[in-house]
């Protein structure tokens, strides 16, 4: 491992930031690596970009800057595509020839030193990405290491199967066939801000339990947890070359979709990259996965437990500022309880402290930048001018950093910009439907999305019924945004292509080759 000397002249105050809470020793190791996080992970060692040039990350809660990291370009992508593609060519290098066993114990390594390192892993999410701290580190941190370690039992299992053929070349002929699962080569990942560490871990726990090599590029709003794991990645002994870390913009995302060295692409972000990514894609037509955005139903029926229907479809919109791909964005309210339950999740709304996630009593923390707390603003405004009610939030709140308040809009029209797009943001449309089934399933399906919902009832019939018909890779019922690394996740229709985390998550990462011997 080697930490980066100094690439820039420390820009921000770090002191102004509270370090409580890490152990003992480390607040000093960890302001040094603020100020100086890694430069670029290529080839196992840590690089400027090319041009020299870096760029700012910053406190989403205070609008200052914490510190600079380099600025990765398409030259630093062809780089770190080169050391990827030699790193799995060469059949005799470290990471190739180390068996299965071997590969599994090194994830197994990566998820002890997350779980090792959590409080400073949980921070410096805090610090570039907002969320509260006590968030980071049960929902972030935790998840991430437990997906390691869940992967890390893969390595071991990735199995093709014997087939019994029935083709016939002459009499009496007889073959073995069998599948392989192979790796499938040098992969791009490009993952966003929303949960940095944690999309980082989904993307690379089970591309390194099935032996590809990786180019990883961290959205440019928060790229500091990634490289910190990339640190820990090679304390665990990774060896060089098989993960390479370029932060950047959108051109060395775009540089690593179009590379005609880079046999797959796996990216999570707005549908319009996601779009973006396929055409780019197209050349040497590598495979594409894709986890994209959502506007995600959450149906709740008359019968259900209001003390826990309540409180969760409040939680499955507020959580992480909304900032969710899964976010249940349109709550579906049967008309009976309609104004019982939009009071009720108002008051939720309104119990909720807003403030700087690194304050211990915050439960919302600012959005990601100006340009989302604009975004969301911007769509308050279009829903509010175009007949919304808001009976609670519908604003910024503060005057420093970019919280928004949590917000409930009533009386929407299926058609408005609210209803229909992805905010990313603390806004939930609650909508009247009318009993029976069919008219909440027409209209919770009325979207070009499909990657999450929710059903909050008691009839057990009336729950599996309603999750059957629901077009969207993941429902959950009396619950939300319940994830697990052993439970696949993706989309339907515009949502996305494949699916992340349990054993599916491996297919994205393999090749399936048959072969077929006649036997003499
Ligand atoms: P985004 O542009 O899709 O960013 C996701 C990742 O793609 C980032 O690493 C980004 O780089 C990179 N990227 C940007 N342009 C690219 C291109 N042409 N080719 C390849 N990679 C490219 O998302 P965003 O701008 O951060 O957020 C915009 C909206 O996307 C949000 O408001 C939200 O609706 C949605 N979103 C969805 C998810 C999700 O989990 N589904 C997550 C985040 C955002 P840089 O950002 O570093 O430039
Ligand atoms: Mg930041």
């Amino acid at each position: 491992m080697s930490i980066s000397t100094p690439t820039h002249a420390p820009s921000a105050a770090d002191s102004s930031h509270s370090f409580a809470g890490l152990p003992e020793g480390s607040a000093e190791r960890f302001q040094n690596f603020v100020r100086n996080p890694g430069r670029l992970l290529i080839d196992g060692e840590w690089v400027d970009a090319v041009s020299g040039k870096t760029f700012e990350t910053f406190n989403p809660a205070t609008e200052e800057s914490l510190g600079s990291v380099a600025h990765g370009a398409a030259e630093d992508i062809e780089l770190a595509v080169a050391a990827a593609r030699r790193c799995f060519d060469d059949e005799h290098s470290d990471w190739r020839r180390m068996t299965p066993s071997e590969r599994g114990k090194l994830i197994y390594r990566i998820g002890d030193l997350i779980e090792q390192h959590a409080d400073e892993l949980a921070l410096l999410e805090t610090l570039d990405n907002g969320k509260p701290l006590t968030i980071a580190k049960v929902a972030d941190v935790a998840l991430s290491a437990d997906l390691f370690h869940y992967m890390s039992g893969w390595a071991t299992k990735i199995e093709g199967g014997t087939i019994p053929i029935s083709a016939i070349t002459a009499p009496g002929s007889e073959f073995l066939a069998y599948t392989r699962k192979e790796p499938v080569g040098v992969v791009g990942q490009i993952i966003p801000w929303n949960f940095p560490l944690l999309m980082a871990a989904w993307k690379l726990g089970p591309a390194l339990a099935a032996g590809v090599t990786v180019v990883l590029k961290p959205a440019e709003q928060t790229p500091l947890s990634a490289l910190r794991l990339g640190e820990l990645m090679l304390e665990a002994g990774l060896p060089a070359g098989v993960v390479n870390i370029v932060t950047g913009f959108g051109d060395a995302g775009a540089a690593i979709a179009a590379h005609d060295g880079v046999d797959k692409v796996a990216f999570t972000g707005s549908t319009e990259v996601g779009r973006l990514i396929v055409h780019a894609a197209a050349g040497n037509l590598k495979k594409v996965s894709l986890e994209l955005g959502g506007k995600s139903p959450q149906v709740l029926y008359k019968d259900a437990d209001m003390d826990v229907a309540i409180p969760g479809a409040a939680n499955g919109i507020f959580f992480n500022q909304g900032q969710c791909c899964n976010a249940g964005s349109r709550l579906y309210i049967e008309r009976d309880v309609y104004d019982e339950v939009v009071e009720g999740v108002a008051n939720e709304a309104k119990k909720i402290t807003i403030g700087p996630g690194i304050n211990a009593d915050t439960q919302m923390g600012p959005l990601i930048s100006q340009e989302q707390h604009e975004k969301v603003l911007g769509y308050l405004s279009s829903g509010l001018g175009a007949g919304a009610h808001a009976p609670t939030g519908g604003g910024r709140a503060g005057v420093h950093g970019y919280f928004v308040e949590p917000t409930v809009l009533t009386d929407t029209t299926p058609d408005m910009k609210v209803v229909r797009e992805e905010i990313f943001g603390p806004v939930v449309c609650a909508i009247p439907f009318d009993s029976g089934d069919d008219d909440v399933i027409r209209s919770g399906n009325d979207t070009n999305y499909g990657l999450a919902s929710g059903i909050w009832t008691r009839d057990i019939n009336k729950a599996h019924r309603t999750a059957h018909r629901l077009r969207a890779g993941t429902v959950w019922i009396n619950c939300y945004s319940v994830f697990d690394a052993a439970m696949p996740f993706g989309g339907y229709k515009e949502s996305g292509w494949g699916r992340e985390m349990g054993h599916n998550a491996l297919e994205n990462y393999l090749e399936t080759k048959s072969v077929v011997a006649q036997l003499a």
